[in-house]
Formats: C-alpha cells, sequence, structure tokens
C-alpha cells in the first residue's frame, strides 16, 4: 500500500554476487516495516539499486488478516513524481484521491495513480473487508517529460495474460513476450505477475533492461539459487530469457519488474520522489499548509502529516 515511507532507508546489504562471467545475481533482504497498520517488506529502494528501471519503491504487504476492526488503513498523504501501483494477490482496498477517484481494488486488477505535480489519495480496508490481504505497493518515477504535469488514475478490472509452460503470467504494465499491458507508462519499464507450478518456465526478456524478481509467495530457483518472500533478487542487464524452476509441491506467486536503467537521479523523501531538496521542501510546506496544491481527499480517515525534510 502506499503508505509515508520512512526518511531514511536502512544501509542493509546482502550481496550474492556469481562469479564474473556468469549473469548478474544478487538476493538483497527486504527492510520490515509497517504500513496503515500491517507489516510491510520493503524490497525497494535498497542501497544497492535504488531502482530498477523506473521502479523506486516496492512494499510488500501480509499476507496479513483483515477484520471489523483491523486492516490496512492510510488516510490521505500526498504523492509528487511518481505512480503508485497497487496490485493484491488477495483481499480488497478501497482507493479515493483528489482528483474525485473512489475504486475498488481487487486481486488481479491494478489501480494506476499518476501524481505529476500533485495529488492525494487515501486506501482503506477496515469495515470494508474482512479476509487474508496481501499484495504490494510499487511507485514508478516520472521522467523530467512527465513529473511537472496533470495527476491522473486509471483503474484496469482486467489485464492480457499469457501462458508459461509451467504457469501464468498477467502483463500489469508494459510487455511481456509481446503481450502489452494498456496501462499507461511513461518510461520503457515493465511489470508481470507469475504464477507458477512446478516445474521449468521461460520468459523471454530485452537484455537492454535490468530485471528484478520480488517472490509474493512459494519458492522460485534462478541460476540455481532459491529465492523466497522477503527479498529483491537483482538480475541485472543482458539477459534474454530468465529461467525459473519452481520446486515439487510448491505453487509459487512471483513479481517480475524490469526496464531500461532510469538514468535521471532522483531524490525520495516520505511519499515525494523529486531532482531537488528545493522541490520537497515546497511540497512539504504545500501539504502541512493544505495551501490546494494537493486537493481534498473525500476519507473519513484522518491527514497523514508530512515529516519535516532533514534539511530544515
Ligand atoms: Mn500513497
Amino acid at each position: 500500500m502506499s503508505g509515508p515511507t520512512s526518511t531514511k532507508d536502512e544501509l542493509h546489504v546482502e550481496g550474492d554476487a556469481g562469479d564474473a562471467a556468469a549473469a548478474t545475481f544478487e538476493l538483497l533482504p527486504s527492510r520490515q516495516s509497517t504500513v496503515g497498520g500491517v507489516p510491510v517488506r520493503r524490497a525497494l529502494p535498497r542501497r544497492a539499486h535504488r531502482t530498477v528501471g523506473a521502479w523506486c519503491f516496492a512494499d510488500h504487504m501480509g499476507p496479513t488478516s483483515v477484520t471489523e476492526t483491523r486492516g490496512v488503513d492510510i488516510g490521505p498523504h500526498p504523492h509528487i513524481g511518481l505512480q503508485t501501483v497497487t496490485w493484491l494477490a488477495a483481499g480488497e482496498v478501497l482507493h479515493r484521491d483528489s482528483l474525485g477517484s473512489e475504486q475498488l481494488v481487487r486481486a488481479g486488477q491494478l489501480n494506476l495513480m499518476t501524481a505529476g505535480s500533485g495529488v492525494a489519495h487515501a486506501e482503506e480496508a477496515t469495515g470494508r473487508y474482512r479476509g487474508e490481504l496481501h499484495g504490494i505497493q510499487l511507485w514508478v518515477a516520472q521522467p523530467e517529460s512527465t513529473r511537472h504535469g496533470d495527476a491522473a488514475f486509471e483503474h484496469h478490472a482486467a489485464l492480457p495474460q499469457l501462458e508459461l509452460a509451467n504457469g501464468t503470467a498477467t502483463v500489469i504494465v508494459g510487455s511481456l513476450a509481446g503481450t502489452p499491458s494498456p496501462a499507461r507508462r511513461d518510461t520503457d519499464h515493465t511489470g508481470a505477475e507469475l504464477l507458477l507450478r512446478p516445474g521449468e518456465s521461460v520468459v523471454p526478456l530485452p537484455p537492454e533492461h535490468e530485471h528484478a524478481l520480488i517472490v509474493l509467495a512459494g519458492t522460485v530457483a534462478v541460476d540455481g539459487h532459491a529465492v523466497r518472500p522477503g527479498a529483491l533478487a537483482y538480475l541485472g542487464t543482458g539477459r534474454s530469457e530468465l529461467a525459473l524452476s519452481v520446486p515439487p509441491s510448491e505453487s509459487t506467486r512471483v513479481l517480475l519488474l524490469g526496464g531500461a536503467p532510469f538514468e535521471e537521479q532522483i531524490l525520495m523523501f516520505w511519499n515525494y520522489v523529486a531532482r531537488t531538496r528545493d522541490e520537497v521542501t515546497v511540497a512539504h510546506r504545500s501539504w502541512e499548509s493544505d495551501d490546494g496544491r494537493f486537493g481534498e481527499v473525500a476519507s473519513l480517515l484522518p491527514r497523514i502529516p508530512s515529516p519535516r525534510p532533514p534539511w530544515g
């Protein structure tokens, strides 16, 4: 879920690079955090890899149990310069934003919000849904060409799928094996969910893209390394295909992220993706003074205050 992010990323990296001749494989443990009352495993950003393509943030949320009185509840908060990609494996969350959008998202559906120069939103589950909640909240850094533009929201109730040797891929954004998603994208990046059965599946990749995997459930082996929930497997560039092996009696759900390496230097602070401290300071003041830049969200949850930028 898109919640407020902490002001700093823990400097915590475990390398597992193979020999120089082999393709890149680095297993980076996620950082434990809590957002909106639920535990999350933050896979991006990591110190070793701040971005994968334009993907700049990934919080694996749950699985957790939503009851009548306890679930994910993230009050109104602002964003600039990024897209939020909400993807659920189980459960439901209601999205409300300052554009007037009110959209329930369920497993297998996409909520995609573009912040541009400013938007605010809230996400809530308590009182609306009971049962398992499991998903991932991703951010995509917007490029210079669109990051000062208008905010936008789109919902995709169904997305294209393709069959793999031992599983199914859903193309969330971008294109996989020639199958494109209809979702907006401002840079050359891809996100897909792979539901894999035991055995090997091979996915073709554009070698000019860098790639990474986040396992949501189960186990997958890549280049002989086991990848499980709680880590980002960074795969680098130069791969024209990816072989994924699932052990017997497992059922694995994995997110494949990729894209052309994002060359713009970004500055992330709280819910802002910017380039300079001044941009963050101005956004912070706008949110704290509620000067209208971020609009109003029709949510009963309290507004989340912005932490003060540490540079004063
Ligand atoms: Mn958010």
